[in-house]
């Protein structure tokens, strides 16, 4: 069975949801084998073969997490070139598809972003479904040349486990002066809000400018479900919310379980990041609004007053 390239998404060895869920995914297209580029690979090997990888590819130079996504690529289309993998699935965050555009330009590839879905095709080969033009339509892809270069959106698939004995592998590869050229100086780490990482949230609440700056009842109503908080351009804009929780076509792309948008009109650009969630909930005064064109549930009203009693009945639920 051919090999599955993962590239492993890290910080020091603590796996991020996103190399689970591709794991899972490879399972699908052949066998996976996990890349792990930076120290860390000993504290993820057992979740790495919880997830089903039956190697782990370990490049293990202390210096790699100090550069940008560079080496990343370079090890990717070493790799390519060793062992022929039937796909190479990346996390389809901002790094993750500089690595994948860069990768497809070295290894001649074609690359599949945002995807929400990987199968085996009826000829065996991935097939994807993919969000495209900043969402505006979903489609049936496919990689015709090349290895399939594939980046995935976070929660796209259901983790499940699959344990293998995950034989680990140090691969000796050239990592050029070039792709070293941009080093990382300081990384300030985001602070701490005790909700979970918006694009790897099973839930995300968004207030707009509906909320008129006062996100207080979207903030009560995510702790209550354990979700994190988006927002609209609007609301960051006007300085409300901070960019780094934007939600849309300039900001981030989430596929929740679940979206709750409050106060939110629902411009193409913010449906952009959004539209693949699997379930969307609107809470909007004005019964006109686009939002509604594309939601599951939606409740026409003051966000101040549908929130609250929202945020109490899941409270009063899970007592
Ligand atoms: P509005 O469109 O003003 O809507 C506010 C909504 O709140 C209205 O529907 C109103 O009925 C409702 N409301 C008001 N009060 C209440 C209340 N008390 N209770 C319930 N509902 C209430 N936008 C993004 O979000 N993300 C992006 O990444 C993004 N990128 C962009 C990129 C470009 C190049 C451009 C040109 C625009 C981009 N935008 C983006 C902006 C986008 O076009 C919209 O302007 C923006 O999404 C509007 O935000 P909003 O829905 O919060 O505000």
């Amino acid at each position: 069975m051919a090999e599955v390239l993962v590239l492993a998404d890290h910080a020091g060895g603590r796996l991020r949801k996103a190399t689970a869920e591709l794991l899972t995914l490879a399972r699908r297209l052949g066998e996976p084998s996990a890349v792990h580029v930076g120290p860390g690979a000993d504290t993820a090997q057992k979740t790495y073969a919880k997830y089903g990888a039956h190697k782990v590819y370990v490049v293990d130079d202390a210096d790699a997490g100090s550069y940008l996504v560079a080496p990343q690529a370079e090890v990717l289309a070493q790799l390519i070139e060793k062992v022929s993998p039937a796909a190479v699935l990346i996390p389809s965050n901002a790094a993750g598809k500089e690595i994948a555009a860069r990768l497809a330009i070295k290894s001649g590839s074609g690359l599949i972003t945002d995807a929400v879905d990987v199968r085996a095709g009826d000829d065996g080969a991935p097939e994807t479904t993919q969000s495209v033009f900043a969402g505006s339509y979903t489609v049936t892809a496919k990689v015709t040349t090349g290895t399939p270069i594939i980046c995935v959106k976070p929660n796209s698939a259901a983790i499940e486990a699959s344990p293998e004995a995950g034989a680990v592998e140090s691969v000796d590869v050239t990592i050029s002066d070039a792709a070293k050229a941009a080093k990382i100086t300081d990384a300030q780490p985001k602070k701490a809000t005790g909700r979970p990482e918006l694009t790897e949230a099973a839930i995300v609440v968004s207030g707009g400018r509906g909320t008129g700056g006062d996100f207080s009842p979207v903030e009560e109503f995510a702790d209550s479900l354990g979700a994190a908080v988006g927002a609209s351009r609007a609301a960051v804009d006007a300085g409300w919310y901070p960019h780094s929780n934007q939600v849309g076509q300039t900001g981030k792309q989430v596929s929740p379980q679940l979206y709750v948008a409050a106060g939110i009109s629902g411009a193409i650009q913010h449906r952009a990041g959004m539209q693949t969630s699997k379930t969307i909930v609107a809470v909007n005064k004005d019964e006109e609004a686009p939002i509604f064109e594309l939601v599951d549930f939606g409740v026409v009203g003051d966000l101040f007053s549908v929130l609250p009693q929202a945020t109490a009945e899941v409270k009063k639920r899970k007592g």
